[in-house]
């Protein structure tokens, strides 16, 4: 057993967590990472890997029992997030933005909104987040998407880019700008879209470097009604609802760079253990042990900081931001590195398709650009110390 293998026994689970995340195991080892290569290759969405996470019920964990789920902690969710992409990284961004998106239905939305939306989800509904738009990325206060009022409805006009789910969610939830509110900050509101509102259109899906399988898309909305009882909390709440949003879907976004990490070094092991040149396994080399010294140490001290945030968000804290910033950017800067480590060590195999490791490096580059740039969370940590 290694030092790895060691740490993912000792993960705290409440035994039907640990039952579950095993035939998530199962379900990745027999049927995600098989077709992993082909969703890749040919950038299709792979519902198949969709209908069998919905299978086991998969979306139900984060959803609460009065709404149609049965809902297990925050440290099981991540542990799944982690195992899917560790097998797929598309699919495990698939998975996990249902979570991102319809979360804060779950902590800021209404009774109704909840009893009439919920169970969508939890039987296997996917979600989309849609904030970003293309004069508004790492600032998305800049978004220019308007909501207006008109009776029970609200009115959308705009539009938003890449949009994980965007051409596939049932749900979306939407963040723009209340027309009325002068001040451009106070004016930002949350609604829930649902799928098939007329106004709604995809304009285009981007052709991508990684996580090809998952769509990204471009949405306009022209004219879009929405009942107004879509409303999440009142005109203005947006901005207090995203922050709180992000950050937990940071820790999320950080279990997923950590499973593309962990499947470079799963795979750069193996493959450095029957590899010889001049006479000896690649692994026995000082200037490898090295790489790999430097590899395992970060990914351990990565991993404890992923579940001691599980633990902290399960405890019912919610000051933990700074935290949050800090793992997601040392995750994704790792899936990063573990990646490029891992195509280094299996030299030119490393580099051609054959070998998934090839994959890994362009699946893990997003993830430092995503839920904010690791120039923005350097930034949101370094504030945090500024004296008031
Ligand atoms: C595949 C994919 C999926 C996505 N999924 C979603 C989704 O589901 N929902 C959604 O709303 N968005 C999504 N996004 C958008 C993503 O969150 C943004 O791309 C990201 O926030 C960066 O915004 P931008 O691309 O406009 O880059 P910009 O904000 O234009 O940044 C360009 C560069 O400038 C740097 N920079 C910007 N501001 C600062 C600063 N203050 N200090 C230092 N450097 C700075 C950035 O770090 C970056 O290097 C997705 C993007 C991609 C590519």
């Amino acid at each position: 057993m290694t030092i790895l293998d060691r740490m993912d026994a000792r993960i705290e689970l409440s035994n039907e967590e640990r039952m579950l995340l095993d035939s998530v195991r199962l379900l990745c080892q027999n049927s995600i990472a098989p077709r992993a290569e082909h969703y890749d290759r040919t950038a299709e969405f792979p519902w198949e890997h969709v209908k069998a996470i919905n299978e086991i019920g998969l979306n139900a964990m984060f959803v609460p029992e009065a709404y149609g789920g049965a809902r297990m902690s925050y440290t099981a969710y991540l542990a799944c997030v982690r195992e899917i992409s560790k097998a797929c990284a598309a699919t495990g961004i698939i998975w996990a933005t249902n979570y991102h998106s319809m979360k804060p239905l779950i902590d800021w939305g209404n009774e109704e909104q909840k009893q009439r939306l919920l169970p969508r989800i939890a039987e296997g509904g996917l979600g989309a987040l849609a904030i970003t738009e293309p004069g508004a990325g790492s600032d998305a206060t800049g978004m220019r998407t308007t909501f207006r009022e008109d009776d029970d409805h609200i009115v959308i006009n705009g539009g938003k880019t890449f949009i994980t789910n965007g051409d596939v969610a049932d749900l979306y939830l939407l963040f723009g700008k209340w027309e009325g509110i002068a001040n451009a900050k106070d004016s930002i509101s949350v609604l829930i879209l649902e799928k098939g509102t007329p106004g709604l259109s995809v304009v285009r899906l981007e052709d991508k470097m990684g996580t090809r399988a998952s769509s990204t898309a471009t949405l306009a909305f022209d004219n879009c009604r929405v009942p107004r009882a879509n409303l999440l909390g009142q005109p203005g709440d947006g901005l207090k609802i995203l922050f709180a949003s992000l950050n937990k879907s940071r820790p999320s976004v950080a279990a997923h760079a950590l499973g593309i990490a962990r499947a470079a070094f799963e795979d750069s092991v193996a493959y450095i253990n029957e590899r010889k040149q001049s006479g000896k396994r690649i692994l026995e080399f000082q200037g490898i042990q090295f790489m790999v010294a430097d590899l395992v140490a970060e990914l351990a001290l990565a991993e404890s900081y992923l579940w001691h945030l599980g633990r902290l968000v399960d405890s019912g804290e919610t000051d933990f931001g700074t935290e949050a910033s800090m793992l997601k950017m040392r995750a994704s800067d790792l899936a990063m590195r573990a990646s490029t480590d891992a195509v280094q060590m299996l030299g030119g195999y490393g580099y051609c398709k054959d070998y998934r490791v090839e994959r890994l490096m362009r699946d893990a580059k997003i993830t430092q650009i995503w839920e904010g740039t690791n120039q923005v969370h350097r930034q949101l940590i370094g504030r945090s110390f500024l004296q008031r």
